[in-house]
């Protein structure tokens, strides 16, 4: 039965926000939003290109001559903070709006999205007052002393998967280091970035600083072409941070890229197993497997292989695809109708590439209407199988035996992806070994997910450009100036 809130939350109009004002596009041209989890339009947004990107731009750009550009840290800190609170007070309302946008289950957009996007501006807010410049004496010739300034104005441009966290983890810290903004959400999940304008307003950020542009890719290439836009953070496919660095190119802007993985999740016979199948099962299909950080090429060392198949394919079934607003589904519906193609695709090719679906392996059948996957396990595939080397970005994965060590270090690094990678041994010596030689920005031994907003985050090769968090934020979104004074 709905409740109040969803009876009065069943979707809104997404418009653009530009100098702290909801705008339509200058066309009035808009595309509806669509509920993957019932395939009902939801609302309507409005569709932004070159146009009302450079109107956003130039407001952005006049804001930085504006009081945002004296404000006191303090007050600006203040003022972050305030956001966070307040995007703590309406979370029940944006839990509704991501699950609606993403077909996620609600209870996660509540503990996990929501919670995490409030606290990245917390965070951010607390970090920014104790941000350092360097000073050095040259013996008694000069000092010599750093200044910090923003970077300018910075667009923001984001993917699907965890819309208001992942926007919120770049327009905190742009924020702290006095920056403007233009923010760029998917046009698959506009809905929680489009809240968080006003929300932003709200909480004291002066008209102009903050911009929203609705719209698809051509609003994310207008944003990348602009002359005033100085850096772009992405967060996005590989193929699209391509085309972003190609249209940057001519402007020569600064970027932070964070792209896709593959990402290799290794068993040691030596490894807790029951810790590891838990882990597993959250690694593999957390938010219907659809988080860069998801393992989804799974090893186990032979003596353990089959028990482990057979563990984790047992807690799989366990798992309840169903109605995200329903709190005992632990997975929701695949993002939208293209995406669950997609996946549908690779299952597909899954059965002509020889693979063995020891669970799932389709469509969630007791769902009448929406886009929802069983939480697929494959085994029996090879090396060079396209399911075990591309992104698929849903609930699937696949599980290798290996023999030894080396022999599964060189798979593990046998990829494109550099993002991240588990590793599950008891042995503290292997552990710390192996972690070290793998070509990823992220290792976790024993645990996965388990983040610090002062440790950098990135991926290596091509699964991103630069490390985001903490002083690593702060050296993306500004720029130094070196001072010297002779004495
Ligand atoms: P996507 O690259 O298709 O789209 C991301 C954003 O880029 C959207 O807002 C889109 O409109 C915009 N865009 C599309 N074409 C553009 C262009 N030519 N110029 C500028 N902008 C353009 O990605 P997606 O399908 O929304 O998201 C899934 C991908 O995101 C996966 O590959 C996943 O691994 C990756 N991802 C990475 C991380 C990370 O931290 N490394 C986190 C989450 C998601």
């Amino acid at each position: 039965m709905a409740t109040a809130l969803e009876k009065k939350i069943k979707g809104m109009d997404c418009l653009h926000w530009v100098n702290g004002k909801y705008v339509p596009s200058i066309s009035g041209k808009t595309f509806p939003n669509i509920n993957p989890a019932t395939e009902e339009v939801i609302g309507t947004v409005a569709w932004g290109g070159t146009e009302e990107v450079n109107e956003a731009v130039a407001a952005a750009k006049k804001a930085l001559k504006g009081e945002w550009g004296k404000m006191p840290l303090r007050k600006r800190s203040a003022i972050l903070r305030k956001i966070g609170d307040l995007i703590l007070e309406r979370k029940d309302e944006l839990a509704m709006l991501e699950t609606l946008d993403t077909g996620k289950p609600l209870w996660m957009s509540k503990s996990i999205d929501i919670e995490r996007a409030a606290f990245n501006f917390h965070f951010f807010a607390d970090y920014m007052i104790g941000i350092q410049d360097e000073a050095f004496h040259q013996d008694d010739i000069a000092i010599h002393y750093t200044k910090r300034k923003p970077l300018g104005v910075v667009g923001l441009i984001n993917p699907w998967n965890l819309p208001l966290l992942l926007m919120t983890w770049k327009l905190a810290p742009a924020l702290a280091a006095g920056n403007t903004v233009v923010m760029k959400p998917s046009e698959v999940t506009p809905m929680t970035a489009t809240a968080l304008a006003e929300i932003t307003k709200e909480a004291g950020v002066p008209d102009g600083v903050v911009n929203l542009v609705n719209g698809f890719g051509e609003a994310g290439a207008a944003l990348s072409q602009n002359p005033d836009v100085a850096g772009i953070a992405f967060t996005g496919e590989t193929v699209t941070g391509s085309a972003i660095m190609k249209a940057s190119a001519p402007t020569l802007k600064k970027l932070s890229f964070e792209l896709g993985g593959k990402n290799p999740n290794v068993i040691f016979a030596d490894a807790d197993l029951e810790d590891a199948v838990e882990t597993t099962i959250r690694s593999s299909f957390q938010n219907q497997g659809e988080v860069c950080l998801c393992g989804s090429r799974i090893y186990v060392e032979r003596p353990i292989y089959d028990e482990f198949v057979e563990r984790l394919a047992s807690k799989t079934r366990e798992l309840k695809v169903g109605d995200p607003l329903d709190d005992s589904s632990t997975m929701g519906s695949i993002v939208s109708e293209e995406h669950y193609n997609k996946v549908m695709g690779y299952l597909n090719l899954a059965k002509e590439e020889g693979g063995t679906f020891v669970t799932g392996g389709g469509r969630a059948e007791h769902m009448e209407k929406g886009f929802f996957i069983e939480p697929t396990i494959i085994t029996g595939l090879g090396d060079n199988a396209r399911c075990v080397r591309e992104e698929i970005f849903g609930p699937v994965v696949t599980i290798q035996p290996f023999g030894t060590e080396e022999e599964v270090l060189e798979k593990v690094n046998d990829t494109t992806y550099g993002l991240s990678a588990t590793v599950w041994t008891t042995n503290l010596k292997k552990a710390h070994r192996f972690a070290g030689q793998i070509e990823a920005g992220i290792v976790w031994i024993n645990t996965w997910f388990l983040r610090d907003l002062r440790t950098p985050f990135g991926g290596m090769k091509r699964s991103g450009i630069g490390r985001e968090g903490g002083h690593h934020s702060f050296e993306f979104y500004t720029e130094t100036t070196n001072i010297t004074v002779k004495l």
